[in-house]
């Protein structure tokens, strides 16, 4: 082969071909012209829209997942006689991108309650069958405890607002070394009752207790309830297919299964991403301009990052929490709908404020059996994920005794349950101290080199994190400083 073909380059070219061939050598990294612009690892809801948001804007991305199925912590069980029930992601909330992702693949979507729901308190139901979140705040709480609430709530929207901006105001850097239960109990005014209806209905969502998570922390997952809180969207069918259409949009070919990665390598040039396939053990190199992670923070202590990651980073990684969750799919005979539809209408969801956690109500086909869903959180999913509570035996007479003390006669009624445990980490939480807001955590969110950091747990506490971390991402890497 002849070289002849150099001479007639301009010599800008030439020095930048030289520089650039003389760095592949020394450790750099090179992309070929059949390598990905980006490579993503995990095939959650994050990975899935920054190669969607990617796609749109003509770059080629590859995904790789460890797990064998698409979607991450969405999944949606499906039963041998047609009923379904979520495993993982629940609803949607009204604010997340992800909704007009969905809108633009048509992807059908459908809302039915409001974002308070029926609560049981102290052994007392409090149904949800108002039009509005304030109709329902009208009939649990007397006319002065109101006034006081709507007030702190007034309050709670604007220091939301300021939370908003960058960077953070003095005046909330205290929120930060504050529990929310302290602040609401030393701060908000509200009665003993509203600060409990505020407990009641915020738990589920930190999947921990109030006690455990920053006031200003508390301050943000408060504003999707806020006035009359933001709307909540499943996908029609189950919110697994969302994931599946997204991965269709995408191309399947371009998300490769069964791929853990554990190195990461990044240069001036490239990067250099390794796998080992889950079932063979067979190791794989991909190369790529950029690479996003998505995987959740505690399992980014998996990988090997060349060069390692900062101290900023391992100390944000090292520092933040997490919130419980295991589900349980109960099937019932369907004549025991009266326990949770009042005039025919369902109360559903309830939070149980107990063992039961959520009870959300899965889809079944008329006259066959119903299925509950429960999204058991906090200390009582730790408890059920660690398994000191025994087998499985021991969880469904745990559940079945708590559902009868709460609906007396409904044991009869239980035929089967099946139970999915996620890892203790479900979902993010920031502890008193820390927060999503603080110096560490926007150290997550810069690039380091061509590595770019997404998921939920770099954002938020839920999808919604997911959903803006992607969107995040992407603008950086199209639109690098
Ligand atoms: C039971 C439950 C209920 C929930 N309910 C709600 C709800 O109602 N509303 C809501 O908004 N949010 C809810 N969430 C949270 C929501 O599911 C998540 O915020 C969201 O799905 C996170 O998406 P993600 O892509 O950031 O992470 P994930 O979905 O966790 O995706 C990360 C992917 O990375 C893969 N991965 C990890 N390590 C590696 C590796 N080394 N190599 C390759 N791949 C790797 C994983 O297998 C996974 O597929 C719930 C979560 C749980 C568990």
């Amino acid at each position: 082969m002849t070289f002849s073909f150099l001479k007639s380059l301009p010599r800008f070219l030439l020095r930048s071909l030289f520089i650039l061939l003389l760095s592949c050598r020394s450790g750099g990294v090179c992309a070929d012209k059949n390598s990905p612009d980006v490579l993503i690892v995990g095939a959650g809801l994050s990975g899935l829209s920054s190669a969607y948001y990617l796609k749109k804007a003509g770059k080629k991305a590859v995904i790789l997942e460890m797990s064998p199925h698409i979607g991450g912590r969405i999944r949606t069980a499906n039963y041998a006689d047609n009923a379904h029930a979520e495993v993982g992601l629940e609803e949607f909330w009204e604010s997340n991108p992800a909704l007009d992702l969905m809108r633009e693949l048509k992807i059908p979507l459908e809302t039915f309650y409001t974002s308070f729901s029926s609560f049981y308190y102290q052994g007392t139901l409090y149904p949800f069958t108002h039009k509005s979140n304030q109709d329902f705040l009208a009939s649990v709480l007397s006319v002065d405890e109101m006034k006081a609430y709507k007030e702190w709530d007034q309050k709670m929207t604007g220091l939301y607002k300021q939370i908003d901006q960058h960077p953070l105001a003095n005046n909330l850097l205290p929120l930060i070394d504050l529990s929310f239960a302290d602040w609401i109990h030393e701060t908000s005014g509200l009665s003993s009752k509203a600060q409990e209806f505020v407990r009641i209905q915020t738990e589920p969502e930190f999947a921990t207790s109030w006690t455990k998570i920053s006031a200003l922390d508390g301050i943000a997952e408060w504003y999707l309830l806020s006035g009359e809180g933001q709307a909540p969207y499943h996908v029609v069918g189950g919110n697994q297919r969302a994931a599946q259409a997204i991965a269709n949009f995408i191309g399947t070919d371009n998300i490769h299964l069964n791929k853990l990665v554990t190195h990461i390598k990044s240069t001036d040039t490239g990067v250099e991403v390794t796998t080992s396939d889950t079932g063979t053990f067979q190791q794989q190199v991909y190369r790529a301009k950029y690479v996003i992670t998505t995987v959740p923070l505690f399992r980014l202590n998996d990988i090997q990052f060349s060069p390692p990651l900062s101290k900023d980073r391992k100390e944000a990684i090292q520092t933040q929490s997490g919130g419980s969750y295991f589900t349980a799919h109960v099937r019932v005979d369907n004549k025991a709908s009266h326990f949770w539809k009042t005039k025919g209408i369902s109360l559903l969801p309830i939070i149980s404020d107990g063992l039961l956690g959520v009870i959300y109500e899965g889809k079944s086909e008329p006259h066959k059996d119903a299925i509950l869903n429960l999204l058991v959180n906090g200390a009582y999913a730790d408890r059920f994920n660690s398994r000191v509570s025994g087998g499985p035996e021991d969880v469904q007479e745990a559940l079945t005794e708590a559902f009868e003390k709460q609906w007396p006669g409904f044991r009869s009624s239980v035929k089967q349950m099946t139970f999915y445990r996620y890892h203790p980490r479900a979902i993010a939480s920031w502890p008193v101290g820390r927060s999503r807001f603080d110096s560490l955590s926007d150290s997550l969110r810069q690039p380091q080199g061509r590595i770019y950091f997404a998921g939920d747990f770099t954002e938020d506490t839920h999808s919604n994190g997911a959903s803006h971390s992607a969107i995040r991402v992407v603008k950086a890497i199209l639109n690098p400083k």
